[in-house]
């Protein structure tokens, strides 16, 4: 990554009145969040396909329920970084901006982001799985069995998506809608390989949008970008926000 890269992106960002940012996994590992497949993609010797799954919950809901509490243990121990403290400010910065999200962990609204899409759910709310009924809970550890809905007295379980389920709609299409709309799209720690981030970087170039991507890995984004920044996200961000607060 060179400073004229940086700059490059400074002056797309410069006059963007619009702006939406879509990060990923990439952003949640510089805080220590272990990726969604640990070693091998197991977990206790089954695939995360099988655990994270409706099929897998009904099957064996104490046994999902746990592979949560692990995962929200991991999560409380993490804290925001640069980047994510860089996205919340930006939310005062351009005249509309949208934060979506594929990570579950909560570490933009922990940064004081208001407002996220979260396009994957969030491991800090559960839902019955009878009557829909959603609520935050914020309990580490977790109770060591599913609790039971206050409404209909059936199990309760996080509200992320799991493998096989589709994406929240509502929140989809205002993702959607920002990327349709947005002068810049600011792509931060995700390959882009699965949808909808595919699609959505695909909706915003089409509408014209300028493409920063900004991902220490090669991605499949690259040929959509305008600007590509090979670097750690809590690196990149705060080079950009310096370079906006001079101009
Ligand atoms: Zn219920």
């Amino acid at each position: 990554m060179h400073d004229v890269e940086i700059s490059r992106a400074v002056e797309i960002l410069r006059p963007a009145r619009r702006v939406l940012a879509f990060t990923g996994a990439g952003v949640s590992a510089e805080s220590g969040v272990a990726t969604f497949r640990g070693a091998g993609g197991l977990w206790e010797g089954r695939s995360i396909e099988e655990v994270a799954s409706p099929e897998g919950f009904r099957a064996d809901p104490i046994k999902v329920w746990r592979f949560y509490e692990e995962r929200r243990r991991n999560v409380a121990r993490a804290r925001p970084n640069p980047a994510h403290t860089v996205l919340a400010t930006w939310q005062d910065r351009f005249e509309r901006y949208t934060l979506a999200t594929q990570n579950v962990d909560g570490l933009h609204q922990a940064a004081g982001s208001r407002d996220v899409l979260e396009l994957h759910g969030s491991l800090w709310r559960v839902r019955c799985v009878s009557c829909g009924t959603e609520r935050d809970d914020l309990l580490v550890p977790l109770p060591q069995l599913p609790p039971l809905c206050a409404v209909c007295g059936a199990m309760e379980r996080i509200a992320v998506v799991w493998f096989g389920e589709f994406l929240p709609p509502d929140v989809m299409a205002a993702a959607q809608a920002a990327a349709e709309t947005c002068d810049v799209l600011v792509v931060v720690g995700t390959s882009a390989v699965v949808y909808p981030a595919a699609g959505l970087v695909g909706i915003a170039a089409e509408a014209g949008a300028k493409v920063i991507e900004v991902n220490p890995e090669a991605s499949a984004l690259a040929h959509l970008a305008d600007v590509t920044l090979r670097a750690p996200a809590g690196e990149v961000l705060p080079l950009l926000d310096a370079g906006l607060r001079e101009g």
